[in-house]
C-alpha cells in the first residue's frame, strides 16, 4: 500500500500465512476502543442454536475450529483481527442472506456485512454472526444494454476477470480483494472517474434485504431512496445489498505509469500539483509521498501513479514542468502503453491484509506552498516504523463535479481531491509503543491539514478516530439519509459505531430499538 514499487503478484497463500501470523499475535493484545464490552471469545456462540441456522443455508456455515475459519473470519486490517465471529455464514443466494438475517433477530444476535473485508475501521467484523456475502460473486454482462450486474460479494478480481473479455470497465479501484459492495456503496474512486464519474455514479438498479427481511428492487422506478441512499451513503446502514447493475463503457488504448522522484521532493511535489490539477479528464492518478525509514532518518519519495487516455509521448507533454525540475531518471520511470486491462494489471495491487491506520480530507482547490511544507516536514519527522508512511492526494474533478451534491448520497462533489495520510506497521509492532506514537503523529498530522482541507472526509476511508464523522462523510445528506434510515431500519438492525443513526422518536411515537450489544 505504502509505496507502490512494492506491488505484489500472488496473495491467496501469503495472505493465508500473514493472516495466520497477525492473528496469533493480534488475538488477545488489541481491544477495538469501539466494541463496548468486548471480552475476547463471545458467549453468544454456546447459547444460540447455530445448527438451526446451518440446516436453512444452502451455503456454508463456518464456526470457530472449523477448516478455513481463520481465513473467513479475518478482516484486511489486521489491528482488527482479533474481533472473532461466533459463526460465518457463507451466502450462497439472497435466500441465504434473509435466512441468516431472520436467525440473528430471533436469537438477538449482532449480526454484520461482509463483503470483501476491507473497512479500514474493522467495521465488518462482530463476535455474533456475519453475514458473509463473499461467495455471491457472479458477474455477468449484457451487450444489448452495456450494463454488468455484479454479486453482492463480487470483488474487483471479479469486474478485472469479467469485463475484460468485452473489453468494458466501469469506476472500479486498484486493489483486487477490495468488494465491490463496500467500494460502491460508499462512493468509489478509481482512475476513471475523472472521465466516467465515481462507481456510485454508475449504479443503476440494486438488490436489497431489508431489516424486515423483505427483497427489494432498487431503480429510479422503483424504492429510488433506496437506491440513491446506495449510491454514497455508505456500506452496513440500510440492509444487505445482495446484487449490483451497473453501467460499463468502452476501453480502448492508455498509458499507465509508475514514476519515482527521490530529489527535489518539495519543488516536485508543488509541481505536479499544479500539472495535474490542469490536465485534461482523461488523466486518472495518485500523487504520494511516501517515506521509509532509513537508519534515524527518513527517506522520502514522491510517486505518480495513474493512467492517462493518451500516448507515452502525451503524458511527458504533460510533465514536462516537473522534468524541468528534476528527472526521475529511466530506473524510476515505469511508463507503458496498452490496452485497458493489461494496464489495469500493471496498476493492480492485491490487497494483501496489513496493519494500518489511514485518516482522510477532501480539499478544493489547491493545497499552498505552505501546506505542502507542511506535508514534507511531517514526513521528515516521522517516528518510524518497519513498514512506512504516506500522505497521497487522489485527483478528483471533471465528471464527478458535473453531479450535484443532492443528486446521490455521495455528497463531495466539488472537491478537487481526497488528502489522506497512512501509517503502517508490522506484527512485532502491534500493541506496542511504536504504534503509540505513530497514531500521535498520525493526529497531530490529520490535525495540522485542516488549514488547508475542507471539512469533509470520504466515507469509504472510514476512520474510527474521526470525531466528526457525520458531517465529515455525509454533508448535507445526512438529513435525508437519516430519514431513509429511520423509514427501513426503524429498530437499528444494521449498526455499527458509526452507522447512519435513527432519527430520535417523536412523542407518542413507538421508538427506535437497539437490539443489540
Ligand atoms: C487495500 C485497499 C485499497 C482500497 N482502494 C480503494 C479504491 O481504489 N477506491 C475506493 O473508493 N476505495 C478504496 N478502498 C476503500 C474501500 O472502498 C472500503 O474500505 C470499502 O468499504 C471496502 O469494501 P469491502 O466490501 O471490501 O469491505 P467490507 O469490510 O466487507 O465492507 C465495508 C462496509 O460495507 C458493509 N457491507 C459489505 N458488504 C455489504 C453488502 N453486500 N451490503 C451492504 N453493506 C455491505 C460492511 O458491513 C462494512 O460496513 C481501499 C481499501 C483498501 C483496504
Amino acid at each position: 500500500m505504502t509505496t507502490d514499487s512494492r506491488k505484489r503478484s500472488t496473495y491467496s497463500r501469503r495472505w493465508f500465512l500473514q493472516t495466520s501470523a497477525g492473528l496469533a499475535v493480534g488475538v488477545g493484545l488489541y481491544r477495538p476502543d469501539w466494541l463496548p464490552g468486548y471480552t475476547g471469545l463471545a458467549d453468544v456462540r454456546q447459547e444460540v442454536p447455530w445448527t438451526e441456522l446451518a440446516s436453512a443455508l444452502h451455503g456454508q456455515l463456518v464456526r470457530p475450529g472449523d477448516m478455513d475459519y481463520l481465513r473467513y473470519a479475518s478482516p484486511w486490517n489486521l489491528r482488527y483481527a482479533g474481533v472473532l465471529p461466533g459463526g460465518i455464514a457463507r451466502c450462497a443466494d439472497t435466500g441465504d442472506v434473509q435466512a441468516s438475517l431472520g436467525w440473528a433477530r430471533k436469537y438477538d444476535v449482532p449480526l454484520v456485512i461482509r463483503s470483501g473485508g476491507h473497512s479500514y475501521a474493522g467495521f465488518s467484523t462482530t463476535q455474533g454472526l456475519m453475514i458473509d456475502v463473499s461467495p455471491m460473486n457472479r458477474v455477468s454482462f449484457d451487450p444489448s444494454t452495456g450494463m454488468a450486474t455484479l454479486g453482492g460479494g463480487a470483488r474487483n478480481a471479479d469486474v478485472y476477470a469479467n469485463l475484460r473479455p468485452p473489453s468494458v470497465a466501469v469506476t472500479h479501484g486498484r486493489c483486487k480483494a477490495v468488494g465491490v459492495a463496500g467500494l460502491v456503496l460508499g462512493g468509489g474512486i478509481g482512475f476513471n472517474m475523472r472521465a466516467h464519474g465515481l462507481t456510485c455514479d454508475q449504479l443503476v438498479q440494486t438488490e436489497m434485504v431489508l431489516a424486515d427481511g423483505s427483497r427489494v428492487i432498487c431503480s429510479s422506478s422503483e424504492n429510488d431512496e433506496l437506491l440513491w441512499a446506495s449510491r454514497g451513503g455508505g456500506g452496513g446502514n440500510f440492509g444487505i445489498n445482495t446484487s449490483f447493475t451497473i453501467q460499463t463503457f468502452p476501453v480502448g488504448r492508455l498509458t499507465v505509469y509508475l514514476i519515482t522522484w527521490k530529489e527535489k521532493i518539495d519543488e516536485v511535489l508543488a509541481a505536479l500539483q499544479n500539472v495535474v490539477l490542469a490536465s485534461p479528464n482523461e488523466m486518472g492518478c495518485k500523487v504520494s509521498v511516501n517515506a521509509v525509514r532509513a537508519g534515524a532518518e527518513n527517506t522520502l519519495n514522491v510517486q505518480l501513479l495513474g493512467q492517462l487516455i493518451g500516448t507515452p509521448s502525451d503524458l511527458r507533454d504533460l510533465l514536462a514542468p516537473v522534468y524541468a525540475i528534476s528527472h526521475p531518471g529511466n530506473a524510476n520511470e515505469m511508463v507503458m502503453e496498452a490496452n485497458y486491462w493489461d494496464g489495469q494489471e500493471f496498476l493492480s495491487e492485491d490487497g494483501t491484509p496489513e496493519y494500518s491506520h489511514e485518516r482522510s480530507r477532501y480539499v478544493t482547490g489547491r493545497i499552498p506552498d505552505e501546506g505542502l511544507a507542511n506535508i514534507v516536514r511531517h514526513l521528515r519527522d516521522w517516528p518510524g516504523t518497519k513498514v512506512g508512511a504516506t500522505w497521497k492526494f487522489f485527483l478528483l474533478g471533471g465528471a464527478i463535479s458535473r453531479l450535484r451534491p443532492a443528486d446521490t448520497a455521495y455528497v463531495h462533489r466539488d472537491a478537487s481531491m481526497i488528502s489522506s495520510i497512512e501509517v503502517d506497521w508490522d506484527a512485532t509492532e502491534e500493541g506496542t509503543d511504536v504504534v503509540i506514537g505513530n497514531e500521535m503523529w498520525l493526529n497531530e498530522f490529520h490535525a495540522s491539514m485542516r488549514p488547508y482541507t475542507s471539512e469533509h472526509s470520504y466515507q469509504n476511508f472510514i476512520d474510527a478516530s474521526q470525531t466528526d464523522w457525520q458531517r465529515a462523510y455525509y454533508g448535507t445528506n445526512l438529513e435525508r439519509l437519516i430519514e431513509i434510515k429511520t423509514k427501513y431500519d426503524r429498530t437499528n438492525v444494521f449498526h455499527f459505531p458509526q452507522s447512519i443513526p435513527v432519527a430520535p422518536t417523536a412523542p407518542g411515537q413507538s421508538g427506535p430499538q437497539r437490539s443489540f450489544h
